[in-house]
């Protein structure tokens, strides 16, 4: 559910810089150490203290279907030559920028983390992706928090800032594309009455990461029939498959 996202938005960007600064965009591979094979890190969100929205079925909270789904994915992602890291792969608690850290630290071509959603009708059903707000744009926000840029040797602090923001605003562009692929793969999986659409708000941030970022929310866990369907082997297995496939045609 997308409430955990709140208490960490600083403002919200200027979607303007990122569209603007997209043509001055630098060739990514050239910062990042030769790999011959695409990374992507998958974030099962929620975890330990913090469990995520309750399901219909008794007992299942979100952060248990996102991390099976999760290792779903990278089995799929894993048989397509692609190499998979995930933030949790156990039932722990982590923060947004400690999941924005790993991503940054590993190095990875793209960042997909996956919820799982509630309504407080308990009556919404389908699934959304939403392309993660490039929160390193907002000049204030980085004022304040220097440690927010990524680590540069032989650059000074204003190119270096310069830079992050580039790469930022880059990578939306590349995650909007993915979020499309994505959505497009759970409609031909769960069906066209549940396409909930490709989203973007600004209470979707990733602090600190600069690699392309989407937030996937693979159905109402809380619905009563979808919520059933979302704690099935097969059907976790099928969004799995689907968002793999997209995700590996997209790479
Ligand atoms: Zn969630």
């Amino acid at each position: 559910m997308r409430v955990a996202y709140v208490g960490v938005v600083i403002s919200v960007l200027c979607g303007l810089g990122a569209t603007t600064l997209v043509h001055a965009a630098p060739d990514r591979a050239a910062a990042m150490p030769a790999r011959a094979r695409p990374l992507v890190v998958i974030d099962p969100g929620h975890g330990g203290s913090n469990p995520g929205a309750t399901g219909s079925v008794p007992g299942v909270v979100e952060k248990r279907v996102t991390l099976a789904v999760a290792r779903r994915v990278r089995d799929w992602l894993s048989a397509k030559h692609i190499d998979v890291v995930l933030t949790r792969d156990d039932d722990r608690t982590l923060t947004l920028r400690q999941r924005a850290a790993r991503a940054d630290a590993a190095g990875a071509d793209l960042f997909v983390s996956l919820h799982a959603n509630a309504s407080p009708t308990r009556s919404q059903r389908g699934y959304e992706t939403y392309v993660l707000t490039a929160s390193g744009l907002d000049v204030d926000a980085r004022a304040l928090r220097p440690d927010l840029g990524t680590p540069r040797t032989g650059v000074d602090a204003t190119t270096a800032a310069v830079l992050d923001d580039v790469e930022r605003g880059a990578a939306q562009w590349d995650a909007a594309d993915i979020a499309v692929a994505i959505q497009d793969a759970l409609r031909d999986t769960r069906g066209d009455d549940g396409d909930r659409g490709v989203r973007q708000d600004a209470q979707h941030v990733l602090l600190g990461a600069t690699m392309p970022a989407v937030l996937v929310e693979i159905g109402f866990i809380d619905h009563p029939i979808e919520g059933k369907e979302l704690v099935d082997p097969a059907v976790q297995d099928a969004i799995a498959r689907a968002i793999a496939g997209a995700i590996a045609d997209s790479m």
